[in-house]
């Protein structure tokens, strides 16, 4: 299989949605295009034709770009765009589109930086035998520094943290196919975020770009290892053109459309409102349980009896002191015990057996008798202690009273 960055991103977010695409190659049953998609095609156009142009010296007036955004926009439009977000229109992302270009165009202008290499230019990347597929949106080459330049276009409304662009895998895998065409290691990575006016720039080290080698291939192993391709849900599932056939998705999408009646009768429809219904009587049970038991208990107290009788039954109520962790003292709990260099043991022990330790103190709790036993600093456990806070725990267990 050729691979390519985009590739090996699908199966890192769903390895079905990969297995369906790439592996199985099934034409998907409803061919849809996000809006993002769309306006980060057409705007990925309009700035080819921009660089194309000034490759000729014709440098296009603004107005004149925007023209041609918009013409392709028109063109291009149709009812598989979809829109998921609600409140917002064809014009409203077209408008943006549009802002995109008018704020990258005065920041740039007049688009001579550098020299143009090639616009949506094809690289391979060879890895161990296997070959990657990717396209530059624009390689330049600026002969006053000799570097070469991978502009990538974002019209995302995320802004990706400078840190994020050193470990980002695309353009650092484009970066290898750059540096091995032009026998240079003066590779410049630029992304440019054109919602924020915003230029991301890095040069990879060899040492980052072996690393990525061997990352991709980890990857590159794992998908050929891969046997079972299970979905993984997700946001990106409204972008997914697979959901009518996805298990995950596939019953939702055969009932949406049906009459009323008809949903009602389909069997899973049925099967999950019984099942709702026990599980909403499961909890109203559960809380009555709980009442009753506390009736149970201030009776027992009152009465001053720890077993009460009932028909054929008897009822003990054991009561007793028990240590938790409040939820909002779990880090000072952690830090303490990382404090004392205990924490590694802490994780070990688990919640449970810290408890035992505190309330056993100075003996070892699974046995009192063994002299071995190195209790923790006294200083320790005094703060533990103050950290911990005491609940009574009561339990009651039934038993039925044939013999008695
Ligand atoms: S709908 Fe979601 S879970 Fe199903 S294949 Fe697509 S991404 Fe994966």
């Amino acid at each position: 299989m050729q691979y390519s960055h985009s590739r090996l991103s699908t199966f890192e977010q769903c390895p079905l949605r990969f297995k369906y695409h790439y592996i199985d190659e099934i034409e998907p049953p409803e061919i849809e295009e996000s809006v993002e998609a769309f306006l980060g095609s057409r705007v990925h156009e309009a700035l080819e034709k921009l660089y194309k142009d000034a490759k000729f010296q014709k440098v296009l007036a603004l107005e004149e770009l925007l023209t041609y955004y918009n013409e392709i926009w028109k063109k291009n439009w149709g009812p598989a765009i979809k829109i998921v977000k609600a409140g917002y229109t064809e014009e409203n992302f077209c408008r943006m589109g549009e802002a995109y270009i008018e704020a990258y165009y005065k920041r740039h202008a007049p688009f001579n930086q550098a020299k143009t290499v090639g616009l949506e230019h094809k690289v391979l990347i060879e890895l161990n035998g296997h070959t990657l597929l990717g396209f530059i949106d624009r390689l330049s080459y600026d002969p006053r520094t000799d570097t070469y330049e991978i502009h990538d276009y974002k019209t995302s409304l995320h802004l990706m943290p400078d840190e994020t662009a050193r470990t980002d895998r695309q353009l650092a895998l484009y970066s290898i196919a750059v540096r091995s065409a032009y026998k240079t290691s003066r590779v410049k990575l630029i992304w440019h975020f054109l919602a924020f006016e915003k230029d991301v720039v890095i040069e990879k080290t060899d040492a980052e770009l072996e690393e990525l080698k061997r990352d991709t291939l980890h990857l590159i192993k794992r998908i050929e290892g891969e046997r079972d391709f299970k979905p993984r849900v997700s946001a990106l599932c409204d972008y997914c053109e697979f959901r009518p056939i996805c298990p995950e998705w596939k019953h939702l999408y055969k009932v949406e459309d049906l009459p009323p009646s008809a949903y009602a009768n389909d069997t899973g429809v049925q099967l999950v409102n019984r099942y709702v219904e026990l599980q909403d009587k499961v909890k109203m049970l559960s809380a009555e349980q709980e009442e009753v038991k506390k009736a149970l208990t201030e009776y027992a107290k009152r009465e001053g009896v720890t077993a009460v009788a009932g028909s054929g039954f008897k009822a003990r109520i054991a009561t007793y002191g028990d240590l938790k962790i409040p939820k909002d003292r779990e880090d000072d709990v952690r830090a303490l015990l990382q404090e004392y260099n205990l924490w590694s043991d802490a994780s070990r022990i688990d919640m449970f057996r810290l408890r035992d330790i505190v309330q056993s103190y100075p003996f070892n709790p699974d046995n009192p008798n063994d002299s071995s036993w190195k209790p923790w600093p006294p200083e320790l456990i005094k703060r533990l202690a103050k950290l911990l806070k005491k609940e009574e725990n009561v339990r009651v267990y039934v038993r039925k009273m044939d013999n008695e």
